[in-house]
């Protein structure tokens, strides 16, 4: 089966066909660096990775380059600094490294290239020049802004009218702007605010700018893959495809544009007013990060994804299961299981792909020789791979020793407390039930369901799971 993907520019799941197979490009918008990533920021950044491991196994690891940014030049940059009273280039090299720092611990590879704002600026001046020379941008009061009205095909991506547009842009209605839809490609800078000389006096870029100029750069003019939030569709999406296809006579820019849904903490959006916002440091304090990686992937890319802790308790005991059928095997070496491809190749179907996970899971918990268990044991490890799932050795999951000690939240401690409990319980049952006192048997049963645990009797022994 193809590899499909949801394109946002035709609005169709299509057959991937990249440009050159042994040079497949992806570009996503990587963070802003002025605070702490939130848990938002850490969606596209886990889905683009599973896209990531996809194509480096689809086409060979050497065929696929993957280029996520750093925006280290912006206004809320500045504005944080200030706020804080920090030096710019210390506040962005700080957050840059708390960044690595989240992305490691979410399991996601590094990717291929990762260019910064702040070091292509004269390949954004550059652009600027190409597109003030072919009439699609104009100077004014040392600011330069692209003419919307020069490009024909502006609005390709997000389907909007001119008023849609000009509402979802918020733009700033300036006196000298031609058109109020016109967006700014460079803008002047005072002393005390980063700024480089240019042909229009010593400014900074506007935020756009920088992801066609910084893809020009890695991945050339036209490239594969496009990803990035649904939030950045309009206008920095569309901006981006104007400015580069402009700047390039009209080749086309990225041919598949991917976008991730978004995402809300407890029922609710995100913000700061409402108590629900959270960092991906605060996950990390309430789970290991495979398990914070592992509720992300619950859900389809595209839909909206309800952030809570309910759904992360749900990923930690799902890690719990895989790894306590894993302990004690040793996993004979297995190709990627069909099955688990399948669920990917159909536009990043992750939550298909671990309810495969949990299939393999079911052959591996049934099996009855050694042999079997070290096959399926096998077909579940390489099932993970692709999902950056299931790598870990079961006893340092188990024990939560890949976690920094300092850092073991009371809710890690908490589930590998109850984890022995309820263990316990079960033996007890069991005793009980030997010694025909099924009055305690059924005490213990009925007192694990009033906590919202469910025990199972099969073949194997008995099981739990968690109700609902
Ligand atoms: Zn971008």
């Amino acid at each position: 089966m193809p590899l499909s993907l949801h394109n946002t520019l035709t609005r169709k799941k299509e057959v991937f066909a990249p440009i050159d197979a042994k040079k497949v490009r992806m570009y996503v918008c990587g963070p802003t660096v002025y605070d702490f990533a939130h848990i938002g920021n850490a969606r596209p950044v886990i889905v683009f990775d599973v896209l990531y491991r996809l194509l480096r196994h689809v086409y060979g690891e050497a065929h696929v380059r993957y280029v996520r940014n750093i925006t280290d030049v912006d206004d809320k940059i500045n504005a944080a600094a200030k706020a804080n009273g920090e030096n710019i280039r210390d506040l962005t090299e700080r957050t840059a490294k708390e960044f690595h720092a989240d992305t490691k611990a979410l399991l996601c590879l590094e990717p291929d290239v990762e260019p910064r704002a702040t070091e292509h600026i004269a390949e954004m001046i550059a652009m600027i020049e190409r597109l003030i020379a072919s009439g699609h941008a104009y100077e004014a009061e040392k600011h330069v802004l692209f003419s919307v009205q020069a490009d024909k095909d502006y609005g390709k991506l997000s389907h909007r009218n001119r008023d849609e547009m000009i509402a979802g842009a918020r733009v700033e209605v300036a006196p000298y702007k031609r058109d109020a839809a016109d967006f700014v490609l460079w803008k002047p800078s005072p002393d005390d605010l980063p700024g480089w000389d240019s042909p229009w006096g010593r400014g900074r870029p506007g935020w756009h700018i920088e992801c066609s100029a910084m893809s020009e750069k890695h991945l050339g003019p036209s490239f594969d893959i496009h990803g990035g939030g649904l939030d950045l569709i309009f206008p920095h999406h569309e901006n981006e495809i104007a400015q580069s296809e402009c700047a390039h006579g009209g080749a086309p820019f990225a041919r598949y544009w991917l976008h991730n849904g978004f995402l809300m903490v407890e029922g609710a959006k995100m913000s700061k007013s409402e108590g629900n916002f959270r960092t991906i440091r605060d996950v990390l304090g309430e789970a290991p990060g495979e398990a914070a990686r592992f509720a992300m992937l619950m859900g389809h890319y595209r839909d909206p994804l309800d952030w809570t802790s309910e759904r992360l308790m749900q990923a930690i005991y799902g890690l719990d299961r895989f790894y306590m059928a894993l302990r004690g095997i040793d996993a004979a070496p297995a190709a990627i299981p069909v099955r688990v491809l399948e669920a990917l190749d159909d536009d990043l179907n992750t939550p298909l792909a671990i309810a495969r996970l949990y299939e393999l899971l079911g052959e591996l918990n049934t099996a009855n020789t050694t042999a079997d268990k070290a096959r399926w044991a096998g077909e579940l490890r390489a099932g993970g791979l692709l999902l950056g799932l299931l790598q870990q050795d079961s006893e340092a999951w188990l024990q939560g020793e890949t976690i920094d000690p300092n850092e073991i939240s009371d809710a890690v401690v908490k589930r590998l407390e109850e984890r022995d409990w309820i263990d316990e319980q079960i033996r007890l049952r069991l005793a009980a039930r030997q010694t025909k006192n099924f009055a305690e048997a059924d005490r213990i049963r009925t007192d694990l369901a009033l906590k919202g645990i469910i025990l199972e009797d099969g073949p194997k022994g008995t099981t739990w799971r968690r109700a609902g």
